[in-house]
Order: structure tokens, then sequence, then C-alpha cells
């Protein structure tokens, strides 16, 4: 394996707030340091089932989460077994879903809140929570910076060949607030500053990112059906690799397969979308 890149996952964001408040990750694409598509989720357009579409590279329909109250140990090939395969060391910032889905199942809060597991087949180094609690007045969530931070040491102690993150913040606060609101362009402002000092930070250190969403919502914060303010976000490529015409809106199961192709590891059989980098 050659590449080293890093995946950035901000739950919830459509593609209008992308577009409209971060002004940094535009600044960057205007520069030409980085460029911007549409990617349009899976349907159902929930979170849990979206996670296992991203990493396995297919639907739903096929991987059998049909939403959050049915999170279980996936049985597809996903991007980290199959860095693994290749012999690459995987870590993971995110919520336990995402320990659940790959690792194993059913999260155990003390064993599995923090893993470093050198021999394991999918995440080797974890940094998980539960945001156990979670509700409209009290969203659970830790602070983005400190998850910035935590994948950044976990690249630093362990040569992370491709580290994923995922936070929740920009999700609940649009179910709370909706998007129309002082709450919510200050919510994604602040997201945007955290994020940016990273991201040249894990560029010197040799990465590219991709920085993206997991679905959209809709003016009520809805989302898990079908509409351009559920199903679209923006996604954002650092990175050497020539992408399609700026138009094209990207399949969000072409993730799983670009991310192992620019890393060089190899594309499972049901990976069945195409590279949308090369
Ligand atoms: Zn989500």
């Amino acid at each position: 394996m050659n590449g080293k890149l890093l995946l950035i996952i901000l739950d919830g964001v459509p593609w209008r707030n992308w577009r409209r408040l971060f002004g940094n990750l535009e600044g960057w694409v205007d520069s030409g340091e980085a460029r911007v598509w549409k990617l349009r989720s899976v349907l159902p357009s929930i979170s849990a089932s979206c996670y296992a579409s991203i990493h396995t590279g297919v639907a739903p329909a096929e991987h059998g989460c049909t939403g959050n109250g049915n999170v279980f140990r996936l049985s597809h090939p996903d991007v980290f077994s199959q860095v693994r395969q290749a012999g690459g060391i995987t870590g993971a910032v995110a919520h336990s879903f995402w320990s659940s889905f790959f690792n194993r199942h059913p999260f155990d809060l003390v064993r599995d809140i923090e893993y470093d597991e050198p021999e394991s087949e999918t995440i080797n180094h974890g940094r998980f929570h539960t945001m156990t609690g979670y509700g409209l007045i009290n969203q659970m969530t830790p602070s983005d910076v400190d998850l910035f931070a935590t994948l950044t040491n976990l690249c630093q102690r362990f040569g992370l060949s491709y580290g994923m993150l995922h936070t929740c913040t920009l999700d609940s606060m649009g179910h709370r607030f909706f998007h129309d609101c002082q709450e919510m362009d200050n919510a994604c402002a602040m997201m945007d500053e955290m994020l940016a000092p990273f991201i040249h930070q894990w560029r010197a250190m040799g990465y590219e990112i991709i920085v993206t969403a997991d679905h959209g919502q809709d003016e009520r914060g809805h989302h898990g059906g079908r509409s351009p303010l559920q199903q679209e976000a923006a996604l954002y490529y650092f990175g050497p690799a020539k992408g399609p015409a700026e138009d094209q809106v990207i399949d969000q199961l072409q993730l799983a397969p670009t991310i192992l192709s620019r890393l060089g590891a190899p594309i499972a059989g049901t990976m069945k979308a195409g590279s949308f980098l090369s």
C-alpha cells in the first residue's frame, strides 16, 4: 500500500449549508487546494444506514442496516478490512456505531471505548463515544476540536494509513434548531474554523483528505427519506488525484472503492461502484 488518507464525516450537513457557511473549505476551493462536488446519500438517508454504506460500498437494501435501531456487526467487507488485508494501519475516532458495524457488537462501554489492537482485521486504533442520553435538550457530543486532535494524535503515534473521523455535532444542532437560524450559522462556522488548522497539519503529514457528510437535513431538520435536502451533501477533496467534472454528482457508494483505490488497497468484489478519483 502506498497512499495515506483521512475521511472526515460531519454528520447531517446539507449541501446548502456546506457551500454557504464553511468559509475555509470554500476558500480552498477558490485557491485550487481543494475540489468540491455534490454527493447523494443512499436510501434510507438515515445515519446508521449511511455509515454502513459509506464503508461497505453497498446499499442498505443489501447490507441490511435499516436504521439507527438496527445496528449489528456487518457481514460485508469494508474499507477497514480491505486496508488491513493490504497491510495498512487503521484508526477511527467516531460514534460507537462504527465500532459495532466494523469490529464487534454489542459495544462494550469499557472494553470498546478505546482500544489499540495491532493484530485486528479491521480497526487497529479506536477512540469511540456513545452519546448515551442524547436528546433535543442535551446533545451529549464531545467538542469537535478534541476529536480532530485525537485523530491527529493517532496519526502521529501509530502512523495510520487510513483514519476516519465522524462527529454528530451539526446533525444534533440541525435536529434541534433547524437550518435557517443564528444557532446553525454559528455552529457551522465554528466547525469550519476548528477543522481548518488540522487540514494543513494532515496535508503536511502526507494525507489526502476527504471531508463530507453522511446525509443532509431538510427545513424541519429531518432526513431518512428522498429529497435533495435530505440526501445531498458536499464532498471536499484535498489531494493530487483527478476527479470528475464539477457538476457531476457523486454516489455515496463510490466512497469505499475510491478510498481504497487512493490507498492502493484491494477493492472488494461486493463494491460495484466506480472510483470517482484517478
Ligand atoms: Zn447522520
